[in-house]
């Protein structure tokens, strides 16, 4: 199987990131969304089209592994990162150029932040 076909296996199979949210972290904040733009055209991906396995790798945190698919190009790209409690906020931790890299997120309208967060740092994943 190529890389390819691996990865819309995968797509195909796995359940929606959004039905296994929120997830509440031990310091009160919650994962309530994962969100994305596509890689190449930009297009808001739904909720609908983002799946993947959404873990608890340790009590602090929920990571997430999986694909989001792009209908307006056609475009299937990787979802990778972790959330974790961080003091009274949460850290976001994903991987860019093979390797872990994180950035605080604010613990006033997270979700907000955490959708912006995520759908810039996901674009840069993907690139
Ligand atoms: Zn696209």
């Amino acid at each position: 199987m190529t890389r390819l076909e691996n990865m819309k296996a995968r797509y195909k199979s796995e359940p929606t990131i959004i039905s296994q949210l929120p997830l509440k972290l031990p310091n009160g904040c919650e994962v309530s969304e994962i969100s994305s733009s596509c890689a190449d055209c930009g297009t808001e991906v739904p909720h609908q089209h983002l799946r993947g396995h959404v873990s608890r790798p340790i009590p602090d945190a929920v990571a997430f592994n999986g694909h989001g698919l792009c209908s307006t190009c056609i475009t299937i790209f990787p979802l990778h990162g972790r959330v974790r409690a961080h003091g009274d906020g949460m850290r976001m931790e994903w991987i860019k150029g093979g390797r872990w890299v994180s950035g605080m997120l604010e613990s006033d309208t997270l979700t907000g932040k955490l959708r912006l967060w995520l759908k810039r740092q996901l674009r840069t994943l993907v690139r």
